[in-house]
């Protein structure tokens, strides 16, 4: 079967690399009947959102060449602090059980609370030198097996939580966090009225965490990284690698 890449992204006020400002931006990858769908959600997805209207968007279609990975589905693990700040110490306990320390977490929070600029990837941070060493890094190429989808959408749906956000963002962290080099992962929604965001890790699953951040914040991602001299094959692998997501869903309520 041939897979196809699509990546989508929107801007106000021009294209992102002319000062535009990020509206909304999103990855698959699918078979070629797929396409046409894609596409037209992508166009939805970018005309749609709370961040207002674009007058940029570029929607790029590619055939892969290389041979698609497997990539199991991160576990999902529900929590339900009931406030910012035991969502946040919640998430400073699960992170530090990888060996980030109190002061990275709370670097990683100031940087997706006070983004020194306009946005529209990841920061990569690396553990040993505590530096950013990439900004606006994009996972690229990643998309479901379609059983595994399936499933994880009858599950999701049985406990009430059907949102396509959940499984959008849990592709994209099961990549992320499959990577060799990747330590964890912090996310926080672009949507300003979205304040659910979760913390991932190979280890730790997919760790979701209602309450993350306060209404009307913007978003990011942090990728933390174990040693600033794996950055380029942590990039090769975020950007370049085609990846599936497979396996079989697992959901856990966490009191
Ligand atoms: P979203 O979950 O789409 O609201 O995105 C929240 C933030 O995560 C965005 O502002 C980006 O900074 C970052 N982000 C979104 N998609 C990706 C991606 N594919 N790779 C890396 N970072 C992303």
């Amino acid at each position: 079967m041939n897979w196809y890449s699509i990546r989508m992204r929107a801007a106000a006020g021009g294209p992102h690399e002319k000062g535009g400002r990020h509206i909304s931006g999103a990855e698959d990858l699918v078979p070629e009947t797929e396409i046409e769908d894609r596409l037209f959600y992508f166009w939805q997805k970018a005309s749609n959102h709370e961040k207002g209207k674009w007058d940029f968007l570029q929607i790029t279609v590619e055939k892969i060449d290389e041979r698609v990975q497997e990539v199991s589905l991160l576990p999902v693990k529900l929590f339900y602090p009931a406030t910012t700040v035991d969502a946040r110490k919640l998430a400073t306990e699960l992170l530090g059980r990888n060996g980030i320390t109190q002061r990275q977490i709370n670097s990683a929070f100031q940087l997706l609370e006070n983004p020194p600029q306009d946005i529209r990837g990841a920061w990569v941070v690396a553990l040993d030198s505590n530096r950013v060493v990439r900004e606006n890094v994009r996972a690229t190429k990643f998309g479901w097996n379609q059983t595994t989808y399936q499933q994880l959408r009858e599950m999701l749906t049985c406990a009430g939580l059907i949102n396509t956000r959940l499984s959008e963002a849990l592709a994209l962290a099961s990549k992320v966090n499959a990577c060799p080099g990747i330590v964890a992962e912090l996310c926080w929604s672009d949507n300003p009225e979205y304040t659910t965001g979760y913390v991932a890790s190979s280890r730790l699953g997919y760790c979701r965490l209602p309450n993350f951040k306060p209404i009307g914040k913007g978003g990011g991602r942090v990728f933390w990284i174990e040693k600033e001299e794996q950055i380029e094959s942590v990039l090769h692998w975020l950007r370049e690698v085609p990846c599936l997501i497979g396996g079989v869903p697992i959901l856990q309520k966490e009191e």
